[in-house]
């Protein structure tokens, strides 16, 4: 459905939807920021994208697409480079974007924030601004806090959350595991929640022939590849990937490469890296750091199987991109991959993730790969366009600029 030319302020304050991919704060939100920007631009709407920029210099406009800009806000702030830093300068940030709105001359129709960091200005300057405020948050602490893996969430993050939940006037949810979340965690309102998925860009993730792929990346020697993409944090689950290797007997083990993180100096990599001699495996794990989006289809092409361990997704971007080249997927069940139906599903979602169940999942999807050729595994993915992303953010916006005016 159409709708008329809307200007929408969208807050993206801890994550750069121009920052390096895989990174310790850059993944899946960054993309998704980008992509429905660049849609809603395309479709006649105006998006200004607000950042930090993590410097102190005036704000800086990069034009991303036609009608979409990215304002990075330079603001003056002392205190630690972290996300309890940003939560301290939110007032900075609010007033950053309002002296930009001004030098401007524009008005905004909607504020739309991503993450709770960017939910806490928003709702500044819906005050501000008397503007609709809606909400993706991405992931949700209480529904991490409740996998007991990794740095505990801190009590302000669900605290803010659900005020946020509450107080704003739409709430986008990937899939229904995360609208059970907002209503279970924070007793969302369900007539507040409007389904928005993630999309894949299906011209740059497609099939392609597995052999000149693994040539490309210099792996011809390896038998069966495994791979798993994702930023390298416990959440991700990576380490029972790892530790599922030796449970496969050496004839049938796949070689795993791990695309993500932060380098060398990682100490999550340093982790995984650690796991993987004490179970014996080291020279059957890869880690390739972090690989630019444009370059990442070749590692799915080269791929046999793909592999997600994660404890809680609220979609799963690297999943959908797996089926869009034709890849079948391993996974545990959250996000996308736990919704998806067994028939849409080429691949094996194992019920808890332990390294036991994840290599049966591992052998059992190689085994069967002839089962499900290429043309057939991308058909799933063809419904999660960006463009029907955009269009349901849109839906999502109408009904908030409703509520808000009901209010
Ligand atoms: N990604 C990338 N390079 C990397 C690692 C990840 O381009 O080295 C991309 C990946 O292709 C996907 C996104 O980052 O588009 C990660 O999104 P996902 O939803 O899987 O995870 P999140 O980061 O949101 O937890």
């Amino acid at each position: 459905m159409s709708m008329k030319p809307t200007t929408i302020a969208m807050l993206s304050i801890h994550s750069s939807p121009i920052g390096e991919l895989g990174t310790r704060d850059t993944g899946g939100m960054s993309v998704y920021v980008r992509e429905l920007a660049r849609e809603m631009g395309s479709m006649g709407h105006q998006v200004d994208i607000f950042t930090h920029a993590w410097r102190d210099d005036a704000s800086t406009v990069v034009v991303l697409a036609p009608r979409v800009r990215l304002v990075l806000l330079g603001i003056s702030h002392s205190g630690p480079h972290s996300k309890a830093g940003l939560y301290a300068h939110a007032d900075n940030h609010a007033a950053a974007i309002e002296r930009f709105r001004r030098h401007q001359a524009r008005t905004y129709d909607l504020i739309h924030s991503h993450y709770w960091l960017s939910g806490h200005v928003g709702r500044l300057l819906k005050k501000r601004w008397q503007r609709p405020h809606a909400i993706t948050f991405h992931t949700l602490g209480a529904a991490k806090a409740e996998t007991g893996v990794g740095a505990v969430e801190p009590t302000l993050r669900l605290a803010v959350e659900k005020e946020l939940v509450l107080a704003c006037d739409g709430l986008l949810a990937p899939c229904e595991g995360e609208k059970t979340n907002l209503m279970h965690y924070y007793g969302a309102d369900a007539a507040k929640i409007a389904m928005v998925p993630g999309g894949v860009d299906l011209k740059r993730f497609r099939p392609m022939q597995k052999g000149p792929a693994r040539r490309r990346l210099g792996l011809v020697s390896h038998g069966r590849l495994l791979l798993s993409i994702g930023r390298l944090t416990p959440q991700k689950g990576q380490d029972r990937i790892i530790e599922a290797l030796p449970r496969i007997e050496t004839e049938n083990r796949p070689h795993l490469m791990v695309v993500g993180g932060n380098g060398d100096g990682d100490p999550e990599r340093r982790r995984l890296q650690n796991i993987a001699a004490a179970a014996g495996v080291q020279e059957w794990v890869t880690f390739c750091g972090s690989v630019a989006h444009r370059d990442l289809p070749v590692y799915y092409a080269a791929a046999d199987v793909f592999v997600q361990a994660s404890h809680y997704e609220s979609f799963g971007l690297v999943g959908l991109e797996a089926l869009a080249c034709g890849r079948p997927v391993v996974s545990t069940p959250v996000g996308l991959m736990a919704v998806l139906s067994r028939s849409q599903r080429p691949g094996i979602v194992v019920a808890d993730g332990s390294p036991a169940e994840l290599a049966a999942g591992i052998l059992t999807a190689a085994a069967r790969t002839a089962d499900w050729p290429a043309p057939v595994i991308r058909q799933t993915a063809t419904a999660f366009r960006w463009s029907d992303a955009a269009s349901a953010a849109l839906t999502a916006y109408r009904a908030a600029m409703q509520a808000e005016a009901a209010s």
